[in-house]
């Protein structure tokens, strides 16, 4: 600490020379959710970043000469959010999932045109996901990768995390083979030993479902994710596919591990929560894409029984787009709906809600961290812990005062378009509401080239109808009263 707050210079109009050769930024009188262990909330108050970490939190902090300052009254500074569990590659076909459901997805991806995605096809989606997440304040954001059926395609989706200033987890997998046989393949061992250096700018997982085989092939992959170090990240719970017997064949050969993540968790049995949560595993629930696809209620509600930590994801923007506000409304929505159905089951009311805005507002920040391993690095904003910092701020909407309760605030009033700016590492990647030397040409160019190819190579008339699938007929129920008689009878009683 160098000089007084004068010596600050002000944000309006920074150059990204300016935001580049920052030796520190401060951010200065926002409400800050620190997102620490007591979640402290502190009103009008700086947060401080020099270099990669959190220097200080407090009130009119002195900061170094050369400062840039930049004006978070009237916002809300919180920590980057986290996002455990996103198929980034399929960002290619953005929203063309938009009316599927997961047998759909299925087929289209696994049986019909998975295989026609090229290295750079993936490199495409995880270059535009990326750059995307950072967009809407996701500043650490796990990539599912399953369709890497060359190490091409990993080396692809690797360059594309690497080109975006993100922190990422790479989760290695590949629905066209076993997970038994491509986690035995030599370049599959040379892979990670070129690429996966594990920095906390870019972890790795290994990812892979349990079918429930009562042969167990996916024994041999868990081993060899035993001897890499590697966590594994699996779909559990997913209604028709994944099911109480993955987790017990996993539980029965020492394979549940604190490390594991449980994508979806829904549909499983009270005896297959009690293995998550006896072996210490977190669970990555992606509210919305349980809801529209099927893998089963979307289980918060269900995790919070059995004391197992939680935390959120997208899953893929087939359907929804890299925005964890929209996980955090949807998984508080979807959690009160079933506390109030299972009451009003019982003929009772809930009087008092249980879950909480700040609850996931938590998932969202530190539980995505914890599932991670990361606590100790990012998911709070703690003075000594990286600098993963969104603020939330748009001084040109009406949504964004008054500010009474700040957790409420951030879950159901504000949304992706109000992230002002964002840092990662330290360094800010999105200021005044525009990504911050982000090449977005360069992305729209690769995408292009990607739906190019797989619309001319599925042919114009399967692209059409993959996009929209038959609706099932559906029948209005037969109803005693009619419009027509009511009107009569109405007409003569007057
Ligand atoms: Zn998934």
């Amino acid at each position: 600490m160098t000089s007084a707050t004068p010596s600050a210079r002000p944000s309006t109009h920074l150059s990204e020379a300016d935001l580049a050769a920052a030796p520190a930024v401060v951010l200065r009188g926002g409400t800050v959710l620190t997102m620490d262990p007591q979640r402290t909330v502190l009103e009008g108050a700086d947060v401080l970043v020099v270099g990669q970490r959190i220097e200080a939190i407090g009130h009119a902090l002195p900061v170094p000469e050369g400062t840039v300052e930049i004006d978070a009254s009237g916002g809300i500074v919180m920590p980057g959010m986290i996002d455990t569990h996103r198929h980034m590659w399929q960002t290619a076909v953005r929203g063309y999932g938009a009316d599927w459901t997961l047998t759909q997805y299925f087929v289209w991806n696994y049986l019909e045109h998975g295989r026609k995605f090229r290295p750079q096809d993936v490199y495409a989606g995880n270059l535009l996901s990326g750059l995307e997440a950072l967009e809407a304040g996701v500043t650490t954001s796990v990539d599912w990768s399953h369709n890497l059926h060359t190490v091409d395609h990993a080396d692809a989706a690797v360059d594309a995390l690497e080109e975006v200033p993100g922190r990422f987890v790479f989760a290695y997998g590949n629905i066209q083979a076993g997970p038994w046989e491509w986690s035995a393949s030599p370049q599959f061992r040379d892979f990670v030993e070129r690429r996966m250096t594990r920095s906390d700018m870019l972890g790795f997982q290994m990812a892979f479902d349990v079918t429930g085989d009562p042969a167990f092939p996916e024994k041999a992959a868990f081993e060899v994710a035993r001897e890499l170090g590697a966590p594994v990240t699996t779909h559990a719970g997913v209604w028709g596919a994944t099911n109480d017997d993955g987790i017990r064949l996993m539980h029965e050969h020492g394979f549940m591990t604190p490390e594991t993540v449980y994508v979806h968790a829904a549909s499983l049995s009270d005896d297959s929560y009690q293995r998550i949560a006896a072996t210490g595993g977190t669970a990555s629930v992606a509210s919305e894409s349980e809801s529209t696809c099927g893998q089963g209620y979307p289980s918060s509600w269900a995790l919070r029984r059995h004391g197992i930590p939680i935390s959120l994801s997208m899953d893929t923007s087939v359907w929804q787009s890299a925005d964890i506000f929209s996980a955090m409304r949807s998984t508080l929505g979807s959690d009160h709906t079933r506390e109030h159905h299972e009451a009003q089951s019982a003929n009772q009311t809930v009087t008092h809600l249980a879950v909480r805005a700040a609850d996931v507002v938590e998932w969202a920040t530190r539980g995505g961290a914890r599932a991670l391993g990361m606590e100790s690095v990012v998911g709070s904003l703690e003075v000594g812990k990286k600098a993963d910092v969104v603020l939330v701020k748009n001084d040109d909407s009406p949504v964004m005062f008054p500010i009474l309760n700040p957790f409420g605030h951030v879950v159901l009033q504000a949304q992706r378009g109000d992230v002002h700016t964002v840092l990662v590492d330290g360094r800010v990647v999105k200021h005044e509401h525009k990504l911050v030397g982000a090449d977005l040409g360069k992305a729209r160019r690769v995408i292009e080239e990607t739906v190019e190819h797989l619309r001319s190579s599925l042919g114009e008339e399967e692209w059409v109808a993959g996009m929209n699938p038959e609706i099932p007929e559906s029948k209005v129920l037969d109803n005693p009263y009619t419009y027509t008689e009511y009107a009569d009878s109405s007409t003569h009683t007057r």
